[in-house]
């Protein structure tokens, strides 16, 4: 490793952020509100029920309210949503979450575009995708604003610099370039038909890997000094980068596990929490 890597412990920038939302909790408990975040699991995959389980956790920590909504695997797209109907006009709940993904017979993004807008704490519908790309979403992807919670806290310049995210999902790839784009990078989205990938990830100053491919990015990809953010999280608690390969080359890099997925938990919470202030 070079002297000057710094390893993003990523698990300092969501304590810090945990820490924060507990006062902000406390004036809402004055006003008789307590935030509440509605989960929704469609089917068994145990990775999602983990995921949802882990969300409701760290709610429950914090002293925000989680309602977890279990749907059988055969539910019809027209039953879901209108169980999320439910939520959108119940007063009470201020973001709902619904865990990706869904079983293939139901249209998932019909789903995500039912949840109303206020309460899309997760930033999965276009008007919010669509609200981030011109930069003033309330509550942008929680993952990809993880990203830039990171960069943040450790003052990773942003502008100016050439950033390349690798993936372009509606979740993770695309909104992540676009809140860099605000951010004054200059971006390069690369994606399964790029072609020279490895000539782009060399050009890079920063490099954002969203691909769900383990050990994808190799370290003599990497110019020496990028900063390496691995969004990445595959079987194994394998991240998109071949962390030991990568780390001798980058000036920062997000380890896995305990990489962004701790900060985008901390993420979901400050959104629900910034939707009850918003309601009150
Ligand atoms: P996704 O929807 O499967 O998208 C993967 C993207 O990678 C696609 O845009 C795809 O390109 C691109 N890709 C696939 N193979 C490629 C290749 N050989 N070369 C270049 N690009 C390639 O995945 P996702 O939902 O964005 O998730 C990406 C990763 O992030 C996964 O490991 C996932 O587990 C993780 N994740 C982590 C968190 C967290 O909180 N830490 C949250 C969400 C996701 P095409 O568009 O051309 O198909």
């Amino acid at each position: 490793m070079t002297a000057q890597t710094v390893i993003l412990e990523v698990n300092r920038v969501a304590t810090d952020m945990k820490e924060a939302l507990k006062s902000r909790i406390d004036i809402l408990a004055e006003k008789g509100i307590v935030p509440c975040l509605a989960t929704i699991l469609v089917g068994g995959d145990p990775s999602s029920a983990t995921y949802v389980k882990m969300k409701g956790n760290a709610c429950k920590r914090l002293g925000i309210k989680s309602i977890r909504i279990e749907l059988p695997e055969h539910i019809s797209t027209e039953e879901l949503i209108a169980e999320i109907q439910k939520l959108n006009v119940d007063p009470s709940v201020h973001g709902i979450l619904l865990q990706h993904p869904v079983p293939q017979h139901i249209d998932e993004r019909a789903a995500f575009e039912a949840i109303r807008i206020e309460k899309d704490v997760d930033g999965v519908t276009t008007l919010g995708f669509a609200q981030n790309a011109f930069g003033f979403a309330s509550f942008p992807s929680c993952t990809p604003a993880a990203i830039l919670a990171i960069m943040d806290y450790y003052q990773i310049e942003m502008e100016g610099k050439h950033a390349v995210v690798i993936g372009r999902s509606p979740i993770l790839g695309k909104p992540v370039s676009m809140m860099l784009l605000h951010r004054n990078a200059t971006v390069t989205m690369c994606h399964s038909k790029t072609v020279n990938l490895e000539e782009m990830v060399r050009l890079a100053d920063i490099v954002v890997a969203a691909v769900g491919k383990p050990n994808f990015i190799q370290g003599d990809w990497i110019k020496p000094g990028a900063a390496v953010l691995d969004a990445g999280y595959n079987a194994g608690n394998i991240g998109d980068v071949d962390y030991e390969a990568c780390k001798d080359r980058a000036s920062a890099i997000t380890p896995v596990p305990a990489g962004v997925g701790p900060v985008t938990i901390a993420t979901l919470l400050k959104h629900t929490v910034d939707a009850a202030e918003k309601l009150a």
